[in-house]
This record gives C-alpha cells, sequence and structure tokens, in this order.
C-alpha cells in the first residue's frame, strides 16, 4: 500500500526545506550506530531552529541528546557571543554518538553533553547557578516530562520558550489507560495549563514521524 499522504508530503517538503549537510550527517551516523530512529524529522527541526531564532536565543537547554541531530538544529540557530546548549543523556552510548557529531558538525564549543539521569543533571546545573537559558528541549523519557518542565522553568529567563516533543502520542494523549508516556503527556500539558506564567499551545503534527504533537510554552514577562 502506498504510504499515507503526509508521510508523502513530508518526503517532499524534505527536498524543498531540506536539512543542513551537518543534520544530515549526525542522523546517517546515529543510524549507521543502530540508534533508534526517534529523533525529530526535518520539520521538526526547522521549527525547533525557527522558535530558537525567532526569540534570538543565545543559550538553550535541551533533555534528551540522543545522537545529537535536535542539538546541531538548536546549536545552530543559536546567536550572540558565547552560545551555549546544555544537553543531558541517560546512555553513554547515546551521548559518545552525539559528541562525535557535534565535533563533526564543529559545535564542539558551543554544546555541552552531561551523562546521567537528566532530573539529577539539571539539579546539579541549577546548584551553579548559570545565566538564564532562553529555550528549554524536553525529549527524553515521557513520564519525567513534568518533573523536567518545572527544573526548565526554574532556569529559563522571562520571555523564554519550552518545548515539549512528543505530546500527543497518536491521540493516545486523550487515553490515561494507554501507557505511562501518554500519562506523562497528558500531565506536561495539565501542568502547564494550571501554571499562571506559561502561554502554550499544543501543535498537532503529522508527517513522516506518524501522529504526534508539540508543546510549545512561553514563561510571561
Ligand atoms: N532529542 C533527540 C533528537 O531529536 O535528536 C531525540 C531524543 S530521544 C527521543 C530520547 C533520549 O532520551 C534517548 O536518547 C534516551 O536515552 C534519553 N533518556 C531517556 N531517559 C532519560 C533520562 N532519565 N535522562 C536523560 N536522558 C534520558
Amino acid at each position: 500500500t502506498d504510504p499515507p499522504p503526509w508521510v508523502l508530503v513530508d518526503r517532499w517538503l524534505d527536498g524543498v526545506l531540506p536539512a543542513p549537510d551537518a543534520v544530515v550527517a549526525a542522523q546517517r551516523t546515529a543510524d549507521g550506530a543502530g540508534l533508534p530512529p526517534i529523533a525529530v524529522s526535518t520539520q521538526q527541526g526547522r521549527l525547533l531552529a525557527l522558535l530558537a531564532a525567532s526569540i534570538g536565543a543565545r543559550r538553550a537547554l535541551e533533555v534528551g541528546t540522543l545522537a545529537g541531530v535536535s542539538a546541531v538544529w538548536l546549536a545552530r540557530a543559536l546567536r550572540g557571543p558565547d552560545p551555549v546548549l546544555t544537553t543531558f543523556e541517560l546512555s553513554e552510548h547515546h551521548a559518545a554518538v552525539a559528541r562525535e557529531n557535534l565535533a563533526a558538525a564543529g559545535l564542539t564549543d558551543v554544546v555541552e553533553v552531561r551523562v546521567g539521569p537528566a532530573l539529577e543533571g539539571l539539579a546539579r546545573l541549577a546548584a551553579e547557578r548559570p545565566e538564564p537559558y532562553d529555550l528549554a528541549f524536553i525529549d527524553a523519557d515521557k513520564p519525567g516530562n513534568t518533573a523536567y518542565l518545572h527544573a526548565a522553568l526554574a532556569l529559563l529567563r522571562p520571555g523564554g520558550l519550552v518545548v515539549v516533543d512528543n505530546v500527543v502520542r497518536g491521540g493516545t494523549v486523550l487515553d490515561p489507560g494507554a501507557d505511562a508516556a501518554a500519562r506523562g503527556s497528558r500531565a506536561v500539558i495539565e501542568a502547564v495549563a494550571a501554571h499562571d506564567r506559561l502561554t502554550a499551545t499544543v501543535v498537532q503534527t503529522v508527517g513522516s514521524k506518524g501522529y504526534d504533537g508539540m508543546l510549545v510554552a512561553r514563561l510571561d514577562v
């Protein structure tokens, strides 16, 4: 059977609005290393980069590095002196592939990959009292979403953005009985809605990665 139209459209879009060479190379290395094919798609990467660029982001946080595909998108979009992406990854193996990809992309000086459970890493980072971050991208274990949201908010400047990936999950976000990932996605949407300083939306998406969605929230000034 033919692929669904949104897959064909994504393939066409990826030709018209392609990923930069550094992202293509990073994805190829990830595939060669046998990492799961769960990085952001080209159009999703473009959205992340656009969001970062449109707020003039200089410092970004990421939870869930995998092979560094979204990290390359984000790091390339940062502007200003001393751009920084701090990214957290549980798996030593994933982090090693990411570091290789970031080096190949010439981004070693911009991106710091911190290995270990992200919640602990975020607490350690907060204790370092870093300069505030402009944008946080949350894309790791989904049951952790709400804890990552709150940890990221503590590091974010007013006017900063939090983006959470995979919050629709083929519609299972409507079914709390589905699995822990669906519950984690539902919980983070409800947490954002209950927060008195966040303005948010969920963009439902279809494409090469199926039916899903991205939460985008802004910390009010
Ligand atoms: N953001 C990446 C991209 O688009 O290129 C994809 C990230 S992938 C969906 C999720 C990653 O989160 C995996 O590499 C996984 O090992 C990592 N992860 C899972 N649990 C984690 C945790 N507790 N702390 C940090 N990373 C975690």
